[in-house]
Protein backbone atom coordinates (compact mmCIF):
# COMPACT_ATOMS: atom_id res chain seq x y z
CA UNK A 1 0.00 0.00 0.00
CA UNK A 2 1.08 3.30 -0.74
CA UNK A 3 1.81 5.64 2.38
CA UNK A 4 -0.15 8.49 1.41
CA UNK A 5 -3.06 5.81 0.78
CA UNK A 6 -5.38 8.32 2.77
CA UNK A 7 -4.96 11.34 0.72
CA UNK A 8 -3.69 10.22 -2.80
CA UNK A 9 -6.56 11.28 -5.00
CA UNK A 10 -6.22 9.06 -8.31
CA UNK A 11 -3.78 9.98 -11.29
CA UNK A 12 -4.82 11.58 -13.98
CA UNK A 13 -3.77 8.61 -16.42
CA UNK A 14 -6.96 6.67 -13.98
CA UNK A 15 -8.94 9.71 -14.15
CA UNK A 16 -9.14 9.88 -18.18
CA UNK A 17 -9.63 6.25 -18.41
CA UNK A 18 -12.52 6.39 -16.02
CA UNK A 19 -14.00 9.19 -18.37
CA UNK A 20 -13.19 7.29 -21.84
CA UNK A 21 -15.23 3.54 -20.04
CA UNK A 22 -17.87 6.32 -19.31
CA UNK A 23 -17.80 7.55 -22.65
CA UNK A 24 -17.87 3.95 -24.20
CA UNK A 25 -20.90 3.28 -22.21
CA UNK A 26 -23.01 6.39 -23.09
CA UNK A 27 -22.35 5.37 -26.77
CA UNK A 28 -23.43 1.37 -26.11
CA UNK A 29 -25.99 2.98 -24.61
CA UNK A 30 -27.42 5.60 -27.30
CA UNK A 31 -26.65 8.71 -25.00
CA UNK A 32 -24.48 11.70 -26.46
CA UNK A 33 -23.61 12.90 -23.17
CA UNK A 34 -23.10 12.07 -19.96
CA UNK A 35 -23.72 15.48 -17.56
CA UNK A 36 -21.98 15.10 -14.04
CA UNK A 37 -22.63 17.48 -11.87
CA UNK A 38 -21.06 18.26 -8.00
CA UNK A 39 -21.17 14.91 -5.70
CA UNK A 40 -19.27 11.64 -5.66
CA UNK A 41 -19.79 11.27 -9.10
CA UNK A 42 -17.63 13.45 -10.24
CA UNK A 43 -15.24 12.96 -7.60
CA UNK A 44 -14.59 9.52 -9.21
CA UNK A 45 -14.39 10.87 -12.42
CA UNK A 46 -12.57 14.09 -11.92
CA UNK A 47 -10.48 13.40 -8.51
CA UNK A 48 -12.42 16.03 -7.16
CA UNK A 49 -15.35 17.74 -6.50
CA UNK A 50 -16.33 21.67 -5.39
CA UNK A 51 -19.45 22.46 -4.51
CA UNK A 52 -20.90 25.80 -6.15
CA UNK A 53 -24.29 25.87 -4.20
CA UNK A 54 -27.27 26.49 -7.18
CA UNK A 55 -24.56 27.69 -10.06
CA UNK A 56 -23.87 24.97 -12.85
CA UNK A 57 -20.58 23.16 -12.10
CA UNK A 58 -20.63 20.23 -14.52
CA UNK A 59 -18.14 17.68 -16.30
CA UNK A 60 -19.58 16.61 -19.56
CA UNK A 61 -18.80 13.76 -20.91
CA UNK A 62 -19.75 13.34 -25.10
CA UNK A 63 -19.48 9.59 -26.29
CA UNK A 64 -17.39 11.00 -28.67
CA UNK A 65 -14.77 13.91 -28.59
CA UNK A 66 -12.99 15.11 -25.43
CA UNK A 67 -14.84 16.24 -22.25
CA UNK A 68 -15.04 19.46 -20.79
CA UNK A 69 -15.83 21.28 -17.66
CA UNK A 70 -18.55 24.12 -17.26
CA UNK A 71 -17.75 26.10 -14.21
CA UNK A 72 -19.11 29.31 -12.89
CA UNK A 73 -16.33 32.28 -13.84
CA UNK A 74 -15.88 33.19 -9.78
CA UNK A 75 -15.58 29.17 -9.01
CA UNK A 76 -12.94 28.77 -11.39
CA UNK A 77 -10.08 30.14 -9.33
CA UNK A 78 -10.70 27.08 -6.57
CA UNK A 79 -9.82 24.61 -9.39
CA UNK A 80 -6.39 25.86 -9.50
CA UNK A 81 -3.79 23.42 -9.48
CA UNK A 82 -6.45 20.45 -9.60
CA UNK A 83 -6.61 16.93 -11.62
CA UNK A 84 -9.14 18.81 -14.04
CA UNK A 85 -5.87 20.72 -14.70
CA UNK A 86 -3.49 18.66 -15.10
CA UNK A 87 -5.38 16.56 -16.94
CA UNK A 88 -5.75 19.03 -19.72
CA UNK A 89 -9.14 19.08 -19.40
CA UNK A 90 -11.22 21.98 -20.91
CA UNK A 91 -12.63 24.65 -18.32
CA UNK A 92 -15.35 26.56 -20.15
CA UNK A 93 -16.35 29.26 -17.51
CA UNK A 94 -19.91 31.13 -17.62
CA UNK A 95 -20.63 34.70 -15.84
CA UNK A 96 -23.49 35.26 -13.41
CA UNK A 97 -26.37 36.37 -15.98
CA UNK A 98 -25.47 33.77 -18.66
CA UNK A 99 -27.04 29.95 -19.16
CA UNK A 100 -24.52 27.39 -18.41
CA UNK A 101 -26.99 25.36 -19.92
CA UNK A 102 -27.51 26.60 -23.18
CA UNK A 103 -23.70 26.70 -23.19
CA UNK A 104 -23.71 22.82 -22.91
CA UNK A 105 -26.03 22.77 -25.94
CA UNK A 106 -24.22 24.85 -28.08
CA UNK A 107 -20.85 23.43 -27.12
CA UNK A 108 -22.26 19.58 -27.98
CA UNK A 109 -23.84 20.86 -31.17
CA UNK A 110 -20.93 21.73 -32.36
CA UNK A 111 -19.65 17.92 -31.63
CA UNK A 112 -20.28 16.53 -35.49
CA UNK A 113 -19.55 12.80 -34.30
CA UNK A 114 -22.69 12.97 -32.03
CA UNK A 115 -26.54 12.37 -33.00
CA UNK A 116 -27.58 15.75 -32.71
CA UNK A 117 -29.04 15.29 -29.11
CA UNK A 118 -31.15 12.12 -28.70
CA UNK A 119 -30.46 11.36 -25.42
CA UNK A 120 -28.25 12.82 -22.33
CA UNK A 121 -27.65 11.12 -19.47
CA UNK A 122 -26.95 13.09 -15.98
CA UNK A 123 -25.69 11.66 -12.82
CA UNK A 124 -28.64 10.49 -10.41
CA UNK A 125 -27.30 13.39 -7.12
CA UNK A 126 -28.07 16.42 -9.84
CA UNK A 127 -30.93 18.49 -8.63
CA UNK A 128 -34.09 18.30 -10.54
CA UNK A 129 -33.91 21.97 -11.29
CA UNK A 130 -30.58 21.91 -13.56
CA UNK A 131 -31.68 18.60 -14.91
CA UNK A 132 -35.05 20.82 -16.51
CA UNK A 133 -32.74 23.40 -17.87
CA UNK A 134 -30.41 20.90 -19.57
CA UNK A 135 -33.24 19.20 -20.86
CA UNK A 136 -35.31 22.69 -22.04
CA UNK A 137 -31.91 23.40 -23.37
CA UNK A 138 -30.88 20.98 -25.26
CA UNK A 139 -34.62 19.74 -26.50
CA UNK A 140 -33.86 16.38 -25.58
CA UNK A 141 -34.89 13.39 -23.38
CA UNK A 142 -32.11 13.60 -19.78
CA UNK A 143 -32.58 10.51 -18.23
CA UNK A 144 -30.60 8.94 -15.18
CA UNK A 145 -26.94 8.44 -15.82
CA UNK A 146 -26.78 5.52 -12.51
CA UNK A 147 -26.49 2.87 -14.46
CA UNK A 148 -23.72 3.60 -16.60
CA UNK A 149 -21.81 5.04 -13.78
CA UNK A 150 -22.40 2.56 -10.96
CA UNK A 151 -21.30 -0.18 -13.13
CA UNK A 152 -18.02 1.06 -12.75
CA UNK A 153 -18.05 2.73 -9.12
CA UNK A 154 -18.94 -0.74 -7.38
CA UNK A 155 -16.13 -2.50 -8.77
CA UNK A 156 -13.02 -1.08 -6.61
CA UNK A 157 -9.68 -0.73 -8.24
CA UNK A 158 -6.58 -1.30 -6.35
CA UNK A 159 -6.07 2.03 -5.29
CA UNK A 160 -9.04 2.63 -4.17
CA UNK A 161 -8.87 -0.75 -2.13
CA UNK A 162 -5.92 0.79 -0.76
CA UNK A 163 -7.69 4.05 0.56
CA UNK A 164 -10.53 2.22 2.08
CA UNK A 165 -8.16 -0.08 3.75
CA UNK A 166 -6.28 3.53 4.99
CA UNK A 167 -9.33 5.01 6.49
CA UNK A 168 -10.43 1.54 7.75
CA UNK A 169 -7.57 1.32 10.15
CA UNK A 170 -7.63 5.65 10.83
CA UNK A 171 -10.90 4.44 12.03
CA UNK A 172 -9.79 1.41 13.89
CA UNK A 173 -7.24 3.22 15.93
CA UNK A 174 -10.58 5.43 17.21
CA UNK A 175 -12.37 2.16 18.61
CA UNK A 176 -9.23 1.28 20.42
CA UNK A 177 -9.11 4.70 22.31
CA UNK A 178 -12.91 4.25 23.29
CA UNK A 179 -12.23 3.97 26.82
CA UNK A 180 -10.57 7.19 27.31
CA UNK A 181 -13.83 8.50 26.09
CA UNK A 182 -16.72 6.29 27.32
CA UNK A 183 -17.57 6.72 31.43
CA UNK A 184 -20.56 6.53 33.32
CA UNK A 185 -21.69 10.15 34.48
CA UNK A 186 -20.51 11.66 30.60
CA UNK A 187 -23.13 12.23 28.16
CA UNK A 188 -23.70 10.48 25.35
CA UNK A 189 -22.95 14.57 23.43
CA UNK A 190 -19.60 15.02 25.46
CA UNK A 191 -17.96 11.29 24.21
CA UNK A 192 -19.16 11.92 20.93
CA UNK A 193 -17.62 15.21 20.73
CA UNK A 194 -14.03 13.22 22.03
CA UNK A 195 -14.66 10.82 19.36
CA UNK A 196 -15.48 13.39 16.37
CA UNK A 197 -12.14 15.23 17.50
CA UNK A 198 -10.15 11.97 16.91
CA UNK A 199 -11.46 11.30 13.76
CA UNK A 200 -9.76 13.83 12.63
CA UNK A 201 -6.76 13.50 14.53
CA UNK A 202 -6.29 10.06 13.30
CA UNK A 203 -6.18 11.48 9.75
CA UNK A 204 -9.61 11.78 8.45
CA UNK A 205 -11.07 14.83 6.59
CA UNK A 206 -13.90 15.57 8.75
CA UNK A 207 -16.34 13.21 11.07
CA UNK A 208 -19.53 12.12 8.97
CA UNK A 209 -21.65 10.53 11.53
CA UNK A 210 -20.65 9.69 15.15
CA UNK A 211 -23.55 7.58 16.89
CA UNK A 212 -23.09 6.98 20.42
CA UNK A 213 -26.35 5.23 21.32
CA UNK A 214 -26.33 4.41 24.99
CA UNK A 215 -28.44 2.16 26.89
CA UNK A 216 -32.29 2.07 25.13
CA UNK A 217 -30.91 4.51 22.59
CA UNK A 218 -28.97 1.92 20.59
CA UNK A 219 -32.10 -0.06 20.06
CA UNK A 220 -32.61 2.64 17.46
CA UNK A 221 -29.96 2.16 14.63
CA UNK A 222 -29.58 5.88 13.72
CA UNK A 223 -30.01 7.72 16.45
CA UNK A 224 -26.95 10.05 17.09
CA UNK A 225 -26.32 11.52 20.05
CA UNK A 226 -28.56 13.07 22.88
CA UNK A 227 -27.75 14.47 26.38
CA UNK A 228 -28.45 11.59 28.10
CA UNK A 229 -26.02 10.29 30.92
CA UNK A 230 -24.23 7.18 30.59
CA UNK A 231 -24.46 4.82 33.57
CA UNK A 232 -22.89 2.07 34.47
CA UNK A 233 -24.16 -1.23 32.91
CA UNK A 234 -25.24 0.21 30.02
CA UNK A 235 -24.47 -1.19 26.75
CA UNK A 236 -22.79 1.90 24.41
CA UNK A 237 -23.24 1.24 20.25
CA UNK A 238 -20.76 3.42 19.02
CA UNK A 239 -20.88 3.63 15.00
CA UNK A 240 -18.60 5.99 13.21
CA UNK A 241 -16.50 7.15 10.24
CA UNK A 242 -16.28 10.21 7.85
CA UNK A 243 -14.02 10.83 4.81
CA UNK A 244 -10.11 10.55 4.64
CA UNK A 245 -8.72 13.10 2.33
CA UNK A 246 -8.80 10.94 -0.03
CA UNK A 247 -12.60 11.00 -0.53
CA UNK A 248 -13.03 7.47 0.87
CA UNK A 249 -15.07 6.73 3.44
CA UNK A 250 -14.88 5.04 6.44
CA UNK A 251 -17.90 3.25 8.55
CA UNK A 252 -17.28 0.73 11.57
CA UNK A 253 -19.17 0.26 14.68
CA UNK A 254 -18.86 -1.98 17.95
CA UNK A 255 -21.24 -2.15 21.50
CA UNK A 256 -19.38 -1.84 24.30
CA UNK A 257 -20.64 -1.78 27.83
CA UNK A 258 -19.67 0.62 30.80
CA UNK A 259 -18.66 -2.03 33.72
CA UNK A 260 -20.71 -4.97 34.17
CA UNK A 261 -23.71 -5.07 32.07
CA UNK A 262 -26.84 -4.21 33.90
CA UNK A 263 -28.77 -6.37 31.77
CA UNK A 264 -28.72 -10.49 32.11
CA UNK A 265 -29.21 -10.65 28.66
CA UNK A 266 -26.34 -7.93 26.82
CA UNK A 267 -23.23 -10.47 26.81
CA UNK A 268 -25.77 -13.20 25.14
CA UNK A 269 -27.21 -11.13 22.90
CA UNK A 270 -23.56 -9.28 22.18
CA UNK A 271 -22.48 -13.33 21.21
CA UNK A 272 -25.34 -13.74 19.00
CA UNK A 273 -24.57 -10.74 16.56
CA UNK A 274 -20.73 -11.35 16.87
CA UNK A 275 -21.71 -15.41 15.03
CA UNK A 276 -24.04 -13.98 12.76
CA UNK A 277 -21.45 -11.36 11.91
CA UNK A 278 -18.91 -13.91 11.02
CA UNK A 279 -21.58 -16.02 9.63
CA UNK A 280 -22.32 -13.38 7.00
CA UNK A 281 -18.57 -12.80 6.38
CA UNK A 282 -18.16 -15.83 5.83
CA UNK A 283 -20.78 -16.41 3.41
CA UNK A 284 -19.70 -13.03 1.28
CA UNK A 285 -17.68 -14.24 -1.28
CA UNK A 286 -17.47 -13.69 -5.25
CA UNK A 287 -20.55 -15.38 -7.32
CA UNK A 288 -23.45 -15.45 -4.62
CA UNK A 289 -26.22 -13.02 -4.01
CA UNK A 290 -25.92 -9.97 -1.97
CA UNK A 291 -29.33 -11.34 -0.78
CA UNK A 292 -27.33 -14.81 0.32
CA UNK A 293 -25.20 -12.84 2.70
CA UNK A 294 -28.15 -11.05 4.37
CA UNK A 295 -29.95 -14.24 4.75
CA UNK A 296 -26.43 -15.83 6.49
CA UNK A 297 -26.34 -13.40 9.20
CA UNK A 298 -30.41 -13.18 8.93
CA UNK A 299 -30.13 -17.09 9.87
CA UNK A 300 -28.41 -17.19 12.81
CA UNK A 301 -30.40 -14.81 14.36
CA UNK A 302 -33.48 -15.79 13.84
CA UNK A 303 -32.55 -19.54 15.22
CA UNK A 304 -31.50 -17.38 17.94
CA UNK A 305 -34.79 -16.20 18.55
CA UNK A 306 -34.31 -12.53 17.89
CA UNK A 307 -34.94 -12.81 14.41
CA UNK A 308 -37.74 -9.74 15.00
CA UNK A 309 -35.36 -7.47 16.22
CA UNK A 310 -32.91 -7.45 13.42
CA UNK A 311 -34.58 -4.32 11.63
CA UNK A 312 -32.25 -3.41 9.55
CA UNK A 313 -30.06 -5.02 6.29
CA UNK A 314 -26.77 -6.48 6.50
CA UNK A 315 -24.60 -3.90 4.58
CA UNK A 316 -24.34 -1.56 2.38
CA UNK A 317 -21.45 -0.49 -0.08
CA UNK A 318 -18.57 2.32 0.83
CA UNK A 319 -16.76 4.00 -1.27
CA UNK A 320 -16.88 8.04 -2.17
CA UNK A 321 -19.67 7.64 -0.35
CA UNK A 322 -20.79 6.25 2.97
CA UNK A 323 -24.00 4.60 1.62
CA UNK A 324 -23.53 3.32 -2.27
CA UNK A 325 -24.23 0.11 -4.24
CA UNK A 326 -23.96 -3.09 -3.31
CA UNK A 327 -26.61 -3.13 -0.53
CA UNK A 328 -26.66 -6.37 1.27
CA UNK A 329 -30.52 -7.23 1.89
CA UNK A 330 -33.18 -9.01 1.25
CA UNK A 331 -34.37 -9.50 -2.28
CA UNK A 332 -30.94 -8.14 -3.77
CA UNK A 333 -30.15 -10.76 -6.30
CA UNK A 334 -26.67 -9.10 -7.84
CA UNK A 335 -23.74 -10.94 -7.47
CA UNK A 336 -20.94 -10.15 -5.58
CA UNK A 337 -17.84 -9.62 -7.38
CA UNK A 338 -14.57 -9.05 -6.52
CA UNK A 339 -13.63 -5.95 -5.65
CA UNK A 340 -17.15 -4.84 -4.17
CA UNK A 341 -16.58 -3.55 -1.14
CA UNK A 342 -19.30 -2.91 1.58
CA UNK A 343 -20.51 -3.57 5.20
CA UNK A 344 -21.63 -6.39 6.89
CA UNK A 345 -23.44 -4.96 10.01
CA UNK A 346 -26.45 -7.00 11.76
CA UNK A 347 -27.69 -5.83 14.57
CA UNK A 348 -30.01 -6.54 17.24
CA UNK A 349 -32.24 -4.24 18.78
CA UNK A 350 -34.51 -4.17 21.62
CA UNK A 351 -36.96 -1.48 22.09
CA UNK A 352 -36.53 0.80 25.39
CA UNK A 353 -33.60 -2.17 26.70
CA UNK A 354 -30.82 -1.80 23.98
CA UNK A 355 -29.36 -2.67 21.13
CA UNK A 356 -26.10 -4.63 19.84
CA UNK A 357 -24.83 -3.74 16.69
CA UNK A 358 -21.16 -5.32 14.80
CA UNK A 359 -19.84 -3.37 12.00
CA UNK A 360 -16.77 -4.10 9.43
CA UNK A 361 -16.32 -3.34 6.12
CA UNK A 362 -15.42 -6.27 3.70
CA UNK A 363 -13.87 -6.26 0.67
CA UNK A 364 -14.03 -9.29 -1.87
CA UNK A 365 -10.20 -10.20 -2.98
CA UNK A 366 -9.42 -11.48 -6.12
CA UNK A 367 -9.40 -15.44 -4.91
CA UNK A 368 -13.12 -14.57 -4.14
CA UNK A 369 -13.13 -14.93 -0.70
CA UNK A 370 -14.30 -11.66 1.66
CA UNK A 371 -11.20 -9.93 3.84
CA UNK A 372 -11.91 -7.50 6.67
CA UNK A 373 -10.81 -4.12 6.30
CA UNK A 374 -11.53 -3.26 10.36
CA UNK A 375 -9.58 -5.09 12.56
CA UNK A 376 -10.53 -3.73 16.17
CA UNK A 377 -11.32 -6.72 18.45
CA UNK A 378 -15.10 -7.70 18.48
CA UNK A 379 -14.84 -7.52 21.92
CA UNK A 380 -17.60 -5.52 24.59
CA UNK A 381 -15.30 -4.95 26.97
CA UNK A 382 -13.52 -1.53 26.79
CA UNK A 383 -9.56 -2.05 26.86
ZN1 LIG B 1 -20.75 5.95 -31.50
ZN1 LIG C 1 -22.70 1.22 7.80
ZN1 LIG D 1 -21.99 2.43 10.53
Amino acid sequence: MTVDALTQPASSDQLLARQRRLASAADIADVDAVIVSTGADMHYLLGRSQGSHERLTALVVPSHGPAFMVVPELERPGWAGSTAESMGLEMVTWPDGDSPYELIATRLSAVPTINNHSAVAVDDAMPIIHAQNLRDALGCPVSPAGELIRGMRIIKSSDELDALTAVAQAIDRIHARVGEWLRPGRSETEVGRDIAAAIVDEGHERPDFVIVGSGPHGASPHLDQTDRIIASGDPVVIDIGGPAPSGYFSDSTRTYCVGEPSDPQFAHVHEIVAQAQEAAVRAARAGVSAASVDQAARAVIDAAGYGQYFITRTGHGIGLEVHEEPYIVRGDDRLLSPGMAFSVEPGIYLPGRFGVRIEDIVIITEHGAARRLNRSPIDWRLG
